[in-house]
Protein backbone atom coordinates (compact mmCIF):
# COMPACT_ATOMS: atom_id res chain seq x y z
CA UNK A 1 0.00 0.00 0.00
CA UNK A 2 2.73 2.58 -0.87
CA UNK A 3 1.99 6.20 -2.02
CA UNK A 4 5.47 7.60 -2.27
CA UNK A 5 6.21 11.59 -3.09
CA UNK A 6 6.93 9.78 -6.91
CA UNK A 7 3.25 8.60 -7.07
CA UNK A 8 2.18 11.40 -5.94
CA UNK A 9 3.88 13.76 -8.28
CA UNK A 10 2.42 11.56 -11.04
CA UNK A 11 -1.05 11.83 -9.38
CA UNK A 12 -0.64 15.87 -9.38
CA UNK A 13 0.33 15.87 -13.38
CA UNK A 14 -3.00 13.49 -13.88
CA UNK A 15 -5.02 16.09 -11.82
CA UNK A 16 -3.42 18.76 -14.02
CA UNK A 17 -4.15 17.06 -17.13
CA UNK A 18 -8.29 16.76 -15.82
CA UNK A 19 -8.29 20.54 -15.20
CA UNK A 20 -7.36 21.18 -18.70
CA UNK A 21 -9.92 18.70 -20.28
CA UNK A 22 -12.48 20.64 -18.33
CA UNK A 23 -13.20 19.73 -15.27
CA UNK A 24 -13.27 22.92 -12.40
CA UNK A 25 -14.70 21.36 -9.77
CA UNK A 26 -12.07 21.66 -7.07
CA UNK A 27 -13.85 19.32 -4.76
CA UNK A 28 -13.38 16.66 -7.38
CA UNK A 29 -9.99 17.61 -8.63
CA UNK A 30 -9.08 17.13 -4.93
CA UNK A 31 -10.12 13.83 -4.31
CA UNK A 32 -8.63 12.63 -7.62
CA UNK A 33 -5.50 13.70 -5.83
CA UNK A 34 -6.12 12.19 -3.06
CA UNK A 35 -7.03 8.60 -4.12
CA UNK A 36 -4.16 6.30 -4.96
CA UNK A 37 -5.02 4.82 -8.20
CA UNK A 38 -1.82 3.10 -8.89
CA UNK A 39 -3.12 0.67 -6.07
CA UNK A 40 -6.20 -0.03 -7.90
CA UNK A 41 -4.40 -2.38 -10.57
CA UNK A 42 -1.13 -4.42 -10.45
CA UNK A 43 1.96 -2.92 -9.55
CA UNK A 44 4.12 -3.64 -12.48
CA UNK A 45 1.35 -1.05 -14.29
CA UNK A 46 2.28 1.78 -12.16
CA UNK A 47 3.33 3.71 -15.87
CA UNK A 48 -0.40 3.42 -16.66
CA UNK A 49 -2.33 3.97 -13.47
CA UNK A 50 -1.40 7.89 -13.67
CA UNK A 51 -2.34 8.15 -17.39
CA UNK A 52 -5.61 9.30 -18.42
CA UNK A 53 -7.03 6.19 -19.26
CA UNK A 54 -8.91 3.40 -18.92
CA UNK A 55 -7.13 -0.14 -18.00
CA UNK A 56 -8.12 -3.75 -17.48
CA UNK A 57 -8.27 -4.96 -14.17
CA UNK A 58 -9.53 -8.53 -15.07
CA UNK A 59 -12.58 -10.70 -15.30
CA UNK A 60 -12.91 -8.50 -18.55
CA UNK A 61 -13.50 -5.45 -16.48
CA UNK A 62 -11.91 -2.18 -16.75
CA UNK A 63 -11.08 0.90 -14.27
CA UNK A 64 -12.41 3.91 -15.68
CA UNK A 65 -10.67 6.88 -17.11
CA UNK A 66 -9.83 9.08 -14.97
CA UNK A 67 -11.51 12.06 -16.34
CA UNK A 68 -14.63 9.60 -17.24
CA UNK A 69 -14.69 9.16 -13.24
CA UNK A 70 -14.23 12.86 -12.60
CA UNK A 71 -17.14 13.93 -15.50
CA UNK A 72 -19.75 11.49 -13.99
CA UNK A 73 -19.08 12.57 -10.40
CA UNK A 74 -19.62 16.35 -11.44
CA UNK A 75 -22.70 15.26 -12.82
CA UNK A 76 -23.96 14.06 -9.59
CA UNK A 77 -23.12 17.27 -8.31
CA UNK A 78 -22.26 15.30 -4.61
CA UNK A 79 -22.92 16.98 -1.54
CA UNK A 80 -21.26 15.74 1.79
CA UNK A 81 -23.04 13.45 3.63
CA UNK A 82 -25.58 12.49 -0.05
CA UNK A 83 -26.46 8.64 -0.23
CA UNK A 84 -25.06 8.20 -3.50
CA UNK A 85 -25.66 4.36 -5.15
CA UNK A 86 -23.29 2.95 -7.60
CA UNK A 87 -23.96 0.88 -10.17
CA UNK A 88 -21.02 -1.59 -11.14
CA UNK A 89 -18.42 -1.31 -8.35
CA UNK A 90 -15.41 -2.99 -10.87
CA UNK A 91 -11.86 -1.77 -9.32
CA UNK A 92 -13.69 0.60 -6.46
CA UNK A 93 -11.90 3.47 -7.12
CA UNK A 94 -14.91 5.51 -8.74
CA UNK A 95 -16.44 4.18 -4.94
CA UNK A 96 -13.47 5.97 -3.26
CA UNK A 97 -13.82 9.05 -5.20
CA UNK A 98 -17.13 9.46 -4.13
CA UNK A 99 -16.08 8.64 -0.54
CA UNK A 100 -13.63 11.01 -0.32
CA UNK A 101 -15.85 13.65 -1.35
CA UNK A 102 -17.96 12.95 1.72
CA UNK A 103 -20.71 11.04 -0.13
CA UNK A 104 -22.20 7.50 1.37
CA UNK A 105 -21.66 4.84 -0.94
CA UNK A 106 -23.45 1.72 -1.79
CA UNK A 107 -22.50 0.20 -4.67
CA UNK A 108 -23.05 -3.42 -6.26
CA UNK A 109 -20.94 -5.45 -8.34
CA UNK A 110 -22.10 -8.28 -10.00
CA UNK A 111 -19.45 -10.65 -10.87
CA UNK A 112 -18.52 -12.76 -7.64
CA UNK A 113 -15.08 -13.37 -8.12
CA UNK A 114 -14.28 -9.32 -8.67
CA UNK A 115 -16.40 -8.34 -6.16
CA UNK A 116 -14.14 -10.18 -3.57
CA UNK A 117 -11.06 -9.16 -5.05
CA UNK A 118 -12.47 -5.77 -4.14
CA UNK A 119 -14.35 -5.77 -1.28
CA UNK A 120 -10.87 -7.09 0.55
CA UNK A 121 -9.11 -4.60 -1.02
CA UNK A 122 -11.16 -1.62 0.22
CA UNK A 123 -11.10 -2.82 3.56
CA UNK A 124 -7.07 -1.66 3.70
CA UNK A 125 -9.02 2.23 3.17
CA UNK A 126 -10.28 4.40 6.09
CA UNK A 127 -13.32 4.59 4.03
CA UNK A 128 -16.85 3.24 4.92
CA UNK A 129 -18.21 1.47 1.51
CA UNK A 130 -21.39 -0.44 1.63
CA UNK A 131 -20.65 -3.10 -0.87
CA UNK A 132 -22.83 -5.67 -2.47
CA UNK A 133 -22.94 -8.40 -4.71
CA UNK A 134 -25.99 -8.64 -7.08
CA UNK A 135 -27.64 -7.73 -9.99
CA UNK A 136 -27.41 -3.23 -10.37
CA UNK A 137 -30.71 -3.29 -12.37
CA UNK A 138 -32.48 -4.37 -8.91
CA UNK A 139 -30.93 -1.61 -7.27
CA UNK A 140 -31.15 -1.64 -3.07
CA UNK A 141 -34.99 -1.17 -2.11
CA UNK A 142 -33.34 -1.45 1.50
CA UNK A 143 -31.47 1.23 1.75
CA UNK A 144 -33.59 3.50 -1.05
CA UNK A 145 -34.04 6.69 -1.48
CA UNK A 146 -31.12 7.49 -2.95
CA UNK A 147 -29.66 11.42 -2.87
CA UNK A 148 -27.99 9.96 -6.79
CA UNK A 149 -27.09 6.89 -8.72
CA UNK A 150 -24.42 6.13 -10.53
CA UNK A 151 -24.63 3.69 -13.53
CA UNK A 152 -20.73 2.98 -14.36
CA UNK A 153 -21.68 0.31 -17.26
CA UNK A 154 -23.47 1.32 -20.66
CA UNK A 155 -26.79 0.79 -19.89
CA UNK A 156 -29.74 -0.43 -23.04
CA UNK A 157 -32.73 1.33 -21.27
CA UNK A 158 -33.12 3.41 -18.15
CA UNK A 159 -33.75 0.88 -15.51
CA UNK A 160 -37.17 2.01 -14.08
CA UNK A 161 -36.51 0.12 -10.57
CA UNK A 162 -33.62 2.20 -10.65
CA UNK A 163 -35.48 6.02 -10.97
CA UNK A 164 -38.12 4.06 -8.27
CA UNK A 165 -35.19 4.38 -5.81
CA UNK A 166 -34.19 7.97 -5.99
CA UNK A 167 -35.69 10.88 -3.91
CA UNK A 168 -37.61 14.02 -5.81
CA UNK A 169 -34.63 16.17 -7.08
CA UNK A 170 -32.47 13.27 -6.88
CA UNK A 171 -29.89 12.84 -9.78
CA UNK A 172 -29.49 9.70 -11.79
CA UNK A 173 -25.94 9.64 -14.29
CA UNK A 174 -26.07 6.99 -16.72
CA UNK A 175 -24.17 6.42 -20.49
CA UNK A 176 -27.36 5.05 -22.17
CA UNK A 177 -26.94 3.46 -25.55
CA UNK A 178 -25.25 0.07 -27.56
CA UNK A 179 -22.03 -1.69 -27.30
CA UNK A 180 -20.21 0.40 -29.32
CA UNK A 181 -20.79 3.90 -27.99
CA UNK A 182 -22.92 5.37 -24.99
CA UNK A 183 -24.10 8.93 -24.59
CA UNK A 184 -24.26 10.20 -21.50
CA UNK A 185 -26.98 11.72 -19.66
CA UNK A 186 -28.10 13.38 -16.74
CA UNK A 187 -31.58 12.97 -14.99
CA UNK A 188 -33.21 14.59 -12.38
CA UNK A 189 -36.10 13.36 -10.68
CA UNK A 190 -39.37 15.27 -11.00
CA UNK A 191 -42.09 15.33 -8.02
CA UNK A 192 -44.24 13.63 -10.92
CA UNK A 193 -41.70 10.86 -11.00
CA UNK A 194 -40.94 11.73 -14.39
CA UNK A 195 -37.02 12.38 -15.33
CA UNK A 196 -35.84 15.83 -16.99
CA UNK A 197 -32.97 15.02 -18.98
CA UNK A 198 -29.82 16.30 -20.29
CA UNK A 199 -26.99 14.46 -23.04
CA UNK A 200 -23.27 15.02 -22.49
CA UNK A 201 -21.48 13.51 -25.43
CA UNK A 202 -20.52 10.21 -26.44
CA UNK A 203 -18.65 7.59 -24.11
CA UNK A 204 -17.29 3.79 -23.89
CA UNK A 205 -18.24 1.74 -21.21
CA UNK A 206 -18.57 -2.20 -20.96
CA UNK A 207 -21.96 -3.51 -21.02
CA UNK A 208 -24.78 -3.09 -18.09
CA UNK A 209 -25.32 -7.25 -17.69
CA UNK A 210 -28.98 -8.75 -16.80
CA UNK A 211 -28.03 -12.00 -15.85
CA UNK A 212 -26.20 -13.00 -12.55
CA UNK A 213 -24.10 -16.17 -13.33
CA UNK A 214 -20.63 -16.42 -12.08
CA UNK A 215 -18.50 -15.32 -15.41
N1 LIG B 1 -16.79 1.91 -11.38
C1 LIG B 1 -15.72 1.02 -11.75
C2 LIG B 1 -15.66 0.70 -13.23
C3 LIG B 1 -16.81 -0.11 -13.61
S1 LIG B 1 -16.65 -1.11 -15.03
C4 LIG B 1 -14.37 1.52 -11.28
O1 LIG B 1 -14.30 2.60 -10.70
O2 LIG B 1 -13.39 0.81 -11.46
C5 LIG B 1 -18.33 -1.71 -14.98
C6 LIG B 1 -18.63 -2.73 -13.90
O3 LIG B 1 -20.03 -2.98 -13.92
C7 LIG B 1 -17.97 -4.08 -14.14
O4 LIG B 1 -17.21 -4.44 -13.02
C8 LIG B 1 -19.14 -5.03 -14.36
O5 LIG B 1 -18.91 -6.34 -13.86
C9 LIG B 1 -20.25 -4.34 -13.60
N2 LIG B 1 -21.62 -4.69 -14.00
C10 LIG B 1 -22.10 -4.97 -15.23
N3 LIG B 1 -23.43 -5.24 -15.18
C11 LIG B 1 -23.80 -5.12 -13.86
C12 LIG B 1 -25.04 -5.27 -13.17
N4 LIG B 1 -26.16 -5.60 -13.78
N5 LIG B 1 -25.03 -5.06 -11.83
C13 LIG B 1 -23.88 -4.72 -11.16
N6 LIG B 1 -22.69 -4.56 -11.78
C14 LIG B 1 -22.64 -4.76 -13.11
Amino acid sequence: MEDNYRHKGMRKKLVDEIRKKGILDEQILEAINAVPRHLFMDSSFLQFAYEDKPFPIGSGQTISQPYTVAFQTQLLDVKPGAKILEIGTGSGYQACVLAEMGAEVYSIERQKKLYEKTKKFLSKFQYKLHLFCGDGYLGLPKHAPFDGILITAAAPEIPQTLVDQMKVGGVLVIPLGGTSTQTMYRMVKMEDGSLAKEAFGEFRFVPLLKDISND
